[in-house]
């Protein structure tokens, strides 16, 4: 088996990923960064992150793990002090593989070539400076014009992230969904929204159309893009999965348990 491991790069996740790596070459594992089977990130959930956009090419073939040198993660669900049980099921194989969906984010231009982007968390889109103006379609047809700050579109397990702080709902990563939540969306006598989150299930899609020639600021998880010349945006749940390796049961709502309510 080979592995890769990413590190937040502070000295506590640099120390992990040096033990980590003897560790599991003394049990005569592989380092190999191109092509893992299993790539141990030790950080946070961003570091993460990370990881899964380093191997996006190769999602069938790799399985991810955290380790959060921080607080708990969502992803990065393991304790530092549990490094070595962690290697030691990972030597021998011992584990399970979940998946989770993740959003397909295809951006197409008047003048350039389409795009194509997958995200683990989720898409936002936003215009700097002036109100974001665009049509929403759904399935094909209009269903509201939005004006307000922007549009985070999430998957499941990236709704614990941004969409929490927009108040959007948690959903649970074994359904195949995405969803639409509003920022600051202007609503008043003229202009209307529909003001509730939308979650879309795996066969239907979304798209953003803007009005005017307007600049917008997209982010793809951590990854920030600026676009020009945008025709539109649209959104679906990808035919790519995300794996995590699994060594021991720890249920969601018991993560969201454990990060939002209380660690007790
Ligand atoms: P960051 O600014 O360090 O991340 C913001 C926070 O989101 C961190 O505490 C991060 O956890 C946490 N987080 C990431 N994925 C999560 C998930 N699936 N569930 C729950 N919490 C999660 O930036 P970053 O580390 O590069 O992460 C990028 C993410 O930040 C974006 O995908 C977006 O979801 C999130 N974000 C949130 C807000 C907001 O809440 N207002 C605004 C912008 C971006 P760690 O500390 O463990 O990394
Ligand atoms: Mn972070």
């Amino acid at each position: 088996m080979r592995f890769s491991i990413q590190s937040r790069r502070d000295s506590q996740s640099n120390e992990l990923k040096d033990l980590a790596k003897t560790y599991l070459q003394d049990f005569g594992l592989i380092l190999d960064d191109d092509e893992p089977d299993i790539v141990i990130s030790i950080g946070g959930d961003g570091t993460l992150l990370h990881a899964f956009h380093h191997h996006a090419n190769r999602l069938s073939k790799v399985a991810f793990v955290g380790i959060h040198t921080g607080h708990l993660g969502f992803y990065a669900d393991w304790k530092p002090s549990e490094l070595e049980k962690l290697v030691l099921s990972i030597a021998k194989s011992e584990f399970n593989v979940v998946e989770y969906p993740l959003l397909e984010v295809q951006v197409h231009y008047h003048n350039a070539p389409s795009k194509r982007y997958l995200a683990l968390n989720e898409a936002t889109i936003k215009s700097p400076d002036v109100t974001l103006v665009m049509d929403i379609e759904l399935n094909g047809d209009h269903f509201e014009r939005f004006r307000g700050d922007g549009l985070c579109v999430s998957t499941p397990s990236g709704s614990t992230a941004y969409n929490k702080a927009l108040g959007g709902a948690i959903i649970h990563p074994t359904l195949q969904a995405f969803q639409i939540t509003e920022m600051a969306s202007i609503n008043n006598r003229v202009f209307r929204t529909v003001g509730s989150s939308l979650v879309l299930p795996a066969h239907h899609n979304c798209a953003l159309i803007p009005v005017k020639d307007q600049q917008f600021t997209m982010t793809i998880d951590h990854i920030h893009l600026i676009q020009n010349d945008l025709k539109c945006v649209t959104f679906n749940v990808a035919t790519e999965k995300v794996r995590f390796a699994r060594f021991r049961p720890f249920p969601f709502w018991e993560r969201v348990h454990d990060s939002f309510v209380s660690n007790e």
